[in-house]
């Protein structure tokens, strides 16, 4: 019988991060600032402290490993001791989107059956109203009051830091998160310590976050995204330095981005879009600490790359899901790239980049998932993944629910070009069929965003008696702003091909979002439902 290699057995568990951590940096900083006002200070060695004593205390009260520990809170350093804490003692830690429904917050709680619940005080009075949905939670610990529960210092403070992290195997699972899902009950994505260590190391490459031990990272995006992008993992193996802030006033953030001379930062454009918005009010500018952008969950507008590139920041415009842990695509340049003009090197940015080592895709016919397309920047496709960090299946999914060569369906249409890079062009779901071929809405959107005056628009098709459907484009105008029909369709036709035009226009005070701040396209199309044609 063939024998195994004879290297080491050193498990690809989370808790290596931290113990690394821990030793490596332990005096490099993690700074909170708190919605009040008020600001701490701690480090990774301390972090690691206060996490086996978390651990310790999750033990002592009971919390078996593969159990359920559960987070509602906004980004702060306990809620980084949190995670550590509840993955040390074995379990899995869930951490919930307060922005949820109350009804999903109902479903997931008791899907998860969660056993402990840490919230930020801002959230009490969501707490309060859910306790009575949430019987499997025994255990409430607030992390920045004493009341209306027991404060999360207090709760561990009798516990010396002395422990022993829980030992496993590692495809035990240690995290859980739930997909916001535009239609039907959240599915909870369930994340090993094998695939979030992986997925770590490769968070800290240069093409990814490029994270080492001089990176002060701001990470914007809400440590209940999407496992945060990875960020409190691959941040702890490379000894970042945290900048953490529980509210996303940009004010704020552009404070803490200036004085704590933040260089790399990571969150949606929506964020992104607030700040250059300040920005611009208070003809102040970008902070020249800052030379690197991560920027993902839905596309990046042309103008806002543009933007923050003239301030000389390094953009990387990336693509992943809940799903995909989440690293899918990011903005890694490529070969040419210094060879390519301002303009060309826009463009490229424009789309949602390459796949880093660890990470497969390709396109499928839409019609028929047998056809793989070529990759010739021209086909557009369904969207399929593998990888070590992808999900196989849902969390208490029947097993026989994946393809068996695991490419996963990720619902979204996309083009790759001859050199990888991955050009999201919508949505399966989105796409809008036109006496069959396909409209993309999204570039009809972004297209109709680049006109003076539309503060936000939406595509949707329209059932039509030739076409199949046809393109209805629902525009939210700029406080103040006068938009005209005409102009605007002179515009997107000087951008689109003519039969992608939208047939009617209709302007809206709002469009409803999801949870996680994308236009909810279900809630469109329901509030379109009656619309008809020949009206
Ligand atoms: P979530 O799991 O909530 O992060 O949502 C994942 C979905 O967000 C993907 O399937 C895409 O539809 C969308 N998305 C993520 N990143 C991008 C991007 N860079 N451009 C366009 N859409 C994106």
């Amino acid at each position: 019988m063939m024998q195994l290699g004879a290297m080491q057995d050193w498990k690809l568990r989370v808790t290596h991060l931290i113990d690394h951590a821990a030793r490596e940096h332990a005096t490099r900083e993690i700074v909170s600032r708190w919605a009040d006002g008020s600001e701490s200070r701690t480090n990774w060695a301390a972090i690691r402290h206060d996490a086996m004593r978390m651990a310790q205390k999750l033990r002592r009260i009971g919390i078996a490993p593969g159990e359920r520990v559960a987070t509602l809170a906004m980004n702060h350093h306990r809620h980084l001791v949190t995670w550590y804490g509840a993955v040390g003692v074995g379990a899995v830690l869930h951490t919930i989107n307060p922005r949820l429904f109350e009804d999903q917050l109902d479903y997931i709680v008791n899907h998860a059956e969660d056993r402990v619940l840490l919230f930020d005080k801002a959230f009490a009075p969501l707490v309060e109203r859910m306790k009575p949905r949430w019987p499997s939670i025994e255990t409430y610990i607030c992390f920045d009051s004493n009341e209306p529960a027991e404060h999360f210092e207090e709760w561990i403070a009798g516990e010396d830091g002395l422990g022993e992290w829980a030992d496993g195997d590692e495809r035990d699972p240690c995290m859980l998160c739930y997909t916001s899902g535009t239609t039907g009950n959240p599915k909870g994505v369930l994340y090993e310590h094998r695939s979030t260590v992986l997925h770590a190391m490769t968070g800290m490459i240069p093409g990814v976050f490029g994270m080492d031990a001089r990176t002060v990272m701001m990470p914007i995006v809400p440590m209940f995204h999407a496992a945060a992008w990875g960020l409190p993992w691959s941040g702890a193996a490379a000894g970042a330095r945290f900048v953490y802030s529980a509210v996303n006033d940009p004010a704020v953030l552009s404070e803490l981005i200036e004085r704590e001379r933040v260089n790399t930062s990571a969150g949606v454009p929506t964020v992104w879009l607030s700040l250059l918005q300040h920005y611009d009010k208070t003809g102040t500018d970008i902070p020249a600490s800052l030379k690197t952008v991560v920027c993902g969950g839905s596309a990046m507008p042309r103008a806002m790359i543009e933007r923050l590139m003239k301030s000389g920041i390094r953009v990387a415009h990336a693509w992943g899901m809940t799903e995909t842990s989440p690293i899918g695509t990011t903005g890694a340049e490529t070969w040419n790239w210094d060879n390519l003009s301002f303009d060309e090197q826009i463009s490229v940015k424009a789309m949602q980049g390459r796949v880093p080592f660890g990470v497969e895709v390709r396109c499928v016919d839409l019609g028929d998932p047998e056809q793989v397309l070529p990759r010739d920047g021209i086909t557009a496709g369904a969207l399929q993944v593998r990888g070590p960090w992808i999900i196989k299946r849902y969390f208490k999914a029947e097993a026989d629910a994946t393809d068996p060569n695991q490419w996963f369906d990720t619902g979204d249409v996309g083009v790759i070009h001859p050199d990888g890079t991955l050009q999201l062009t919508d949505r399966t779901k989105d796409v809008i069929k036109s006496g069959g071929e396909w409209i993309s809405s999204v570039e009809l959107e972004n297209a109709a965003i680049g006109f003076p005056g539309v503060a936000e628009a939406a595509a949707i098709g329209i059932a039509h008696p030739r076409w199949d459907e046809r393109p209805l484009l629902i525009v939210v105008k700029k406080t103040d702003a006068e938009v005209c029909e005409d102009a605007l369709r002179a515009f997107l036709g000087e951008r689109v091909a003519k039969w992608w035009l939208p047939d009617a226009v209709a302007f809206v005070d709002q469009i409803p979002h999801t949870a996680t701040g994308k236009i909810s396209k279900k809630d469109l199309r329901e509030q379109f439902r009656d619309y008809r044609w020949d009206a």
